[in-house]
């Protein structure tokens, strides 16, 4: 019982032996009824990356991630997420049964997404890709695009040479940013500063918020440090003008017009109504700076005054910052899930950290999974089905233990799982 030994060694220890003395089974970590309950909930994942359905002979879906880097420089790989981890199974089983995945996708066609939500008990994904598509769509799909590239228009070249994860991510945002500029009917960034902001970063967040988006996603942590500073606009305005046509600006230089439209794209977000997501946690590559991902990085912007109208999303829950991460969940407007964890962890060190969450700010904490396509094998499809699992078994182990420990009713256990699972998310984008 790892998961009771975590509540309170000596006691859980000393209860242990009693029940083995008394001969009676020690009592399940999860209250069976209230997992039940728990089973039949239909839940808002925060955070995932679906992939459209495609016809055979059609090329790939690319559009889940605008990072989705296929050839990193290997790693050691924790064994929730390796090929041979039994849940996998169990997944495949679960999702397909007699049937394959390839004959399920063909006779589902556009309907493929919506039916894979139906197996892992979700309603509603919040799915954060570059673009929807047919068979991605609301109701049942809400977007949420990037804005990283809006914040590197200078040349990148320098910061492309730190690593070789590095150097693959920056070809992407540049990438992403020309089509942005391009959306925007622009063959290059402009030359003024006052031009770029309007025609191109407002003019970017009030098409995607058009479009249907109900937050904007930062995966700056796989590029920088989640510092972002207060800079003043003439600062920023001066490293623009110097490097927008030509030339590499030092690293130094080229952060306070990062740190600068950061919170730019941050306040118009508050503005147009759309919650800013950022990646909080530990990353994929063995190059990932896992300080420069600490959620206490972001305290300063979740203390400025002028982005209290704007909500931040502190996805993946911030692991392993996750005691960090508990007193942020004070700061008004923010709000974190635990999308990922859901995947990498075990429901029993999962629950342990929901519990201490769940005691301290329960109405700003999201489920997730992060339903991805990592292989083959492990598809969006399996790994959110896994997450789902996981993520539900989790809640239902966290509020046993609250149950137990005479701190909350059954009554009120079931409330907070649905505050979880769905009712948190609900509010925050208005669903
Ligand atoms: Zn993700």
């Amino acid at each position: 019982m790892p998961y009771q030994l975590n509540l309170g060694r000596g006691a859980a220890v000393l209860g242990t032996l009693l029940l083995v003395q008394c001969g009676r089974p020690p009592e399940p970590a999860a209250d069976a009824d209230l997992a039940a309950e728990i089973a039949h909930i239909q839940a808002i994942d925060n955070h995932a990356h679906p992939v459209r359905a495609v016809p055979n002979g059609q090329p790939a879906d690319r559009e889940f991630d605008a990072l989705p880097v296929d050839n990193m420089e290997p790693q050691s790989d924790p064994v929730n997420q390796r090929p041979d981890t039994p849940l996998l199974l169990d997944a495949a089983k679960a999702l397909y049964r007699s049937s394959t995945k390839a004959r399920t996708i063909q006779e589902k066609g556009d309907g493929y997404p919506a039916w894979v939500l139906d197996q892992m008990g979700v309603e509603v994904m919040v799915a954060n890709r570059v673009a929807m598509g047919s068979s991605i769509q609301p109701p049942r799909f809400r977007w949420v695009p990037y804005a990283d590239a809006l914040l590197f228009p200078l040349d990148n070249s320098s910061l492309a040479a730190k690593n070789s994860d590095r150097k693959s991510f920056f070809a992407l945002e540049d990438v992403l940013r020309r089509r942005y500029l391009a959306d925007a009917g622009l063959p290059a960034p402009p030359a003024t500063f006052a031009d770029y902001l309007s025609r191109v970063v407002t003019a970017t967040l009030e098409r995607q918020k058009q479009g249907g988006a109900v937050a904007e996603k930062f995966e700056a942590a796989y590029l920088r440090t989640l510092a972002f500073d207060a800079v003043d606009r003439a600062a920023a305005e001066r490293v623009y003008r110097q490097f927008a046509a030509k030339g590499v600006p030092p690293d130094s230089e080229y952060k306070l017009l990062q740190d600068f439209l950061f919170r730019y794209v941050a306040a118009e977000c508050g503005r147009l109504g759309m919650a800013v997501h950022l990646h909080t946690m530990a990353g994929a590559g063995g190059y990932f700076d896992v300080s420069g991902a600490n959620p206490l990085n972001l305290e300063s912007v979740l203390n400025d005054p002028s982005l209290r109208k704007t909500n931040f999303v502190m996805v993946h829950g911030g692991w392993p910052f996750t005691r960090e991460i508990t007193p942020l969940l004070e700061k008004p407007n923010a709000y974190l899930d635990f999308s990922a964890q859901s995947l990498l962890l075990s429901a029993p060190t999962l629950a342990g950290t929901l519990r201490e969450w769940l005691e301290h700010v329960p109405e700003k904490v999201l489920f997730g999974t992060d339903a991805y396509p990592y292989s083959n094998e492990m598809g969006w499809e399996e790994s959110g089905w896994m997450a789902a699992r996981t993520g539900r078994q989790a809640l239902a182990m966290a509020l046993t233990a609250m149950m137990r420990d005479g701190g909350i009713s059954h009554a009120r256990a079931v409330e907070l799982a649905r505050m979880v699972l769905r009712e948190n998310a609900k509010k925050l984008y208005g669903l």
